[in-house]
């Protein structure tokens, strides 16, 4: 039993160090790819029930690498908060995310962009002025921005992002609570962490309206967010069927490929062209 132990703990040796060469290469190309410009946006519409109109979108980044493969932000997102290169990467997307809205409003669309932030990202107030900065630096209306944050952090207590959230807020930046119903999904959080909107993850949604007991939660969710004056928008959503449900209970916003997928910042102008009139 004692060298099958002694054999065990090698094996987690092995395995651990092995693992922490793969991030570190994932971390050395992603590093030089920043260089090398080989990150994008994409944007994903979202349409306002409504009014019918896409009046959002969210960025979401890309990676092809200098071997032209195209790698998932599922996969590079995490290494990334782990290693810390997600500063950079996220500076990167907002400011990005900033010349393309200018681009977007100078060609008459006058929608908001979301971005994503990783907890990991939300530790130090300097930062968040930074983006504040940014965001003013290319005349956008802070209003016009919403950070997307998982709701693991709003449960978590971590003071010191809950109140750099706080600050952001009134500063007017929008906050929304992405992969709602993902986690421990209290709703009882909702009352204490103003946020802007709530979105409801795929999952959530996706035996709709078959389901019964998704049909009854989708409601009740809906009920309580519009007692708080929170707006929800609905994610992954990938059938008419879905999208008539969610329009038949008021839901407020929906994304997904029924809509649309996410689009480079060409095809989305193409998008809203044909969309909008
Ligand atoms: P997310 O924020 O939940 O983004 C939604 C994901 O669902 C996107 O995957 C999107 O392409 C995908 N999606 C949209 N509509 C549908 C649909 O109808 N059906 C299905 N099956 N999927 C749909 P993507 O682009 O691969 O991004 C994955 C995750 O990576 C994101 O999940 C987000 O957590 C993270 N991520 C992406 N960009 C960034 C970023 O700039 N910063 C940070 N911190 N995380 C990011
Ligand atoms: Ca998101
Ligand atoms: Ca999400
Ligand atoms: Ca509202």
């Amino acid at each position: 039993a004692k060298t099958a132990g002694r054999r065990t703990h090698y094996f987690f040796n092995d395995e651990l160090r092995a693992q922490t060469e793969r991030q570190n290469t994932i971390h050395n190309r992603m590093r030089d790819g920043l260089k090398r410009h080989e990150f994008s946006l994409v944007y994903q519409p979202i349409v306002d029930f409504s009014s019918g109109k896409v009046t959002k979108c969210e960025a979401l980044l890309r990676w092809k690498d200098e071997d032209g493969n195209v790698i998932s932000p599922a996969e590079f997102i995490p290494v990334a908060e782990r290693t810390g290169l997600i500063h950079e990467l996220g500076q990167f997307v907002l400011e990005q995310a900033c010349i393309d809205w200018v681009t977007v409003h100078k060609s008459g669309y006058p929608i908001e962009v979301s971005i994503n932030r990783s907890e990991r990202e939300l530790n130090d107030m300097e930062v968040a002025k930074q983006w504040l900065s940014c965001i003013k630096q290319h005349g956008i209306p802070t209003e016009s921005i919403t950070f997307e944050i998982t709701e693991s952090l709003l449960m978590s207590n971590k003071q010191r992002q809950l109140q750099i959230l706080h600050y952001l807020r009134s500063q007017g930046v929008q906050l929304a609570i992405d992969d709602f119903g993902t986690g421990y999904s209290s709703i009882n959080y909702l009352q204490r962490y103003p946020v802007d909107y709530i979105k409801i993850d795929r999952s959530f949604l996706n035996q709709a309206p078959d389901d019964r007991v998704q049909v009854a939660l989708l409601d009740a969710l809906l009920r309580v967010a519009r007692a708080l004056d929170i707006d929800v928008i609905a994610e992954g959503v990938e059938t008419k069927r879905q999208w008539e449900l969610l329009q038949q209970q008021q839901c407020d916003f929906a994304q997904g490929y029924f809509i649309s997928e996410p689009l480079t910042l060409d095809k989305l102008l193409d998008f809203l062209r044909k969309w909008q009139f």
